[in-house]
């Protein structure tokens, strides 16, 4: 079952940063996605199990390329799945023993490439999804990576520096063996920041004893003074503009001017509406784990950012009023920025919702039954596999500058990341054209044309 569906949390007592919820209580998620490749692989038959309803999104557009079905089935499952339990020595002198994920999904592109995320409520499922969209994303960005993800079952807010560093270290000591700069390339994603990064880093290069190779190459979103990228805090939320500014003209929306809502104000939310509001944009309301706030007349996306780095979330933020749940989502806005955690627009949300676009900053923050009410209501969506891409470009800047021993600017890592957003949403609209298909089936459709070709050359062992 996956995780996060049972969650229901979102609308009561704001829970701790970065506790996953979902508005709609389990079995509210819709029916039952069939497709005879969930047949022939097992797959969980919970409507609302995260992997069954992305895998199901990708074979729709499978479907409609005529993938080979061999292909449909190598992608339907990642190649590797490790699970980690280890023991760490709390400050009391206790210990504690924590489990931790690496799943690698598909490296036919480049190495495995994609986040860690410490949150108490990190399932197999849920890795195993977000692996599957970085395998998506690095092919739909053109970037030279297949898809992994990772983590860690742990609340970082609840432990001590002290205690998170040696989680850190020893969690990397547990999958050492199964990472590296050729070969898995991990990266921060929800609850894990440049610090962990850089003590991943550390530690690895004392266990790798390859000192001349580059092993800092291991990790991306490392703090700039020890091998990180200029522009990497904020890549993902630029790619998030940069996707806006490609797509909005043809939905007839100006940036300028134009009203936002952000749901999560981490770093791809504040970044996205730091970057927006230095735009001419709006940022009208946003809710995180600790409420919701309005400003009709429009929040400083700057102080907001600053006041959460302070306290923790958006509440108490001075010149704003509080505004419940629903209110957040029913608040009249051009652009909805989901930039928190998965499922959070479910059926409710998608009737609630009043804008013109949803543009998914946060990883399948839209289930598949969300969507057909978008969808139904002439809402476009920008999926997250091209919207969200930006971060894991800047991380394979931040890797070609470890591996080349450079160290680029950030006129130079913005200009590249434009690049890389506008081929991409260019391919999107390409295959929507051709395909007839809404915006996240063009997406893969896109995605798969350059893992197709990929396999077509490379072909199948032995
Ligand atoms: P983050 O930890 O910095 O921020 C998460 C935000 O979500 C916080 O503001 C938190 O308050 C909010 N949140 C948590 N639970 C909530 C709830 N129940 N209701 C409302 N808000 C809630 O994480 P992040 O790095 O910004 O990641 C956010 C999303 O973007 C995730 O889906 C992540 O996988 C995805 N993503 C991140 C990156 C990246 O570079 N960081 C790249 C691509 C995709």
């Amino acid at each position: 079952m996956s995780s996060i569906a049972s969650k229901n949390a979102k609308k009561s007592a704001p829970a701790a940063k970065g506790s996953k919820t979902a508005a709609a209580s389990k079995g509210s998620g819709g029916e039952l996605i069939q497709h005879p490749i969930f047949d022939e692989l097992g797959f969980q038959t919970d409507p609302n199990n995260l992997y069954r309803q992305t895998v199901s999104s990708m074979l729709q557009a499978a479907d409609l390329m005529n993938l080979p079905s061999r292909l449909k089935l190598i992608l339907a499952q990642p190649k590797n799945e490790i699970m980690v339990n280890f023991p760490v020595r709390m400050d009391d002198g206790e210990f504690r023993l924590f489990k931790g994920y690496r799943v690698q999904h598909n490296n036919a592109l480049g190495p495995y490439k994609g986040g860690l995320r410490f949150h108490p409520d990190v399932h197999l499922d849920d890795v195993k999804s977000l692996a599957f969209l970085m395998t998506m994303k690095c092919s739909l960005v053109g970037v030279p990576f297949g898809g992994g993800k990772g983590g860690i079952k742990v609340d970082p807010y609840k432990h001590t520096k002290t205690e998170m560093e040696r989680i850190v270290r020893r969690f990397t000591a547990a999958i050492a063996h199964q990472i590296g700069p050729d070969y898995d390339i991990p990266a921060p994603d929800v609850g894990s920041n440049s610090q962990h990064m850089a003590w991943i880093a550390d530690t690895y290069s004392f266990l790798s004893e390859v000192g001349g190779h580059q092993p800092e190459a291991v990790i991306t979103g490392k703090p700039v003074e020890f091998g990180g990228s200029v522009g990497r805090e904020k890549a993902t939320g630029q790619g998030v503009v940069d996707t806006l500014v490609e797509m909005l003209p043809e939905i007839g929306v100006d940036i300028k001017g134009c009203k936002v809502s952000i749901l999560g104000y981490g770093n791809v939310g504040s970044w996205t509406g730091r970057i927006l509001h230095d735009r001419g944009a709006k940022i009208v309301a946003v809710m995180d784990h600790t409420g919701g706030i309005l400003s009709e007349s429009g929040l400083d996306a700057h102080a907001l950012a600053a006041h959460c780095s302070k306290v923790g979330g958006v509440a108490g933020f001075k010149g704003a009023e509080r505004i419940d749940a629903d209110e957040f989502y029913s608040t009249k806005v051009d652009v909805f920025v989901p930039a928190a955690l998965e499922q959070m627009i479910q059926e409710p949300e998608a009737r609630m919702i009043q804008c013109k676009v949803v543009a998914e900053g946060a990883n399948a923050p839209t289930t598949p039954a969300g969507e057909r009410v978008l969808e139904s209501r002439g809402i476009e969506v920008l999926p997250a596999i091209l919207c969200n891409a930006g971060g894991v470009t800047v991380s394979y800047f931040e890797w070609v500058q470890n591996k080349t021993c450079r160290a680029w600017d950030l006129e130079e890592v913005d200009a590249q990341l434009n690049k890389h957003m506008v081929r991409a949403a260019a391919k999107v609209r390409d295959a929507r054209k051709k395909y007839k298909c809404n915006l996240r089936t063009a997406a893969y459709i896109a995605a798969l044309e350059r893992l197709r070709a990929a396999y077509e050359i490379r072909g199948l062992f032995p």
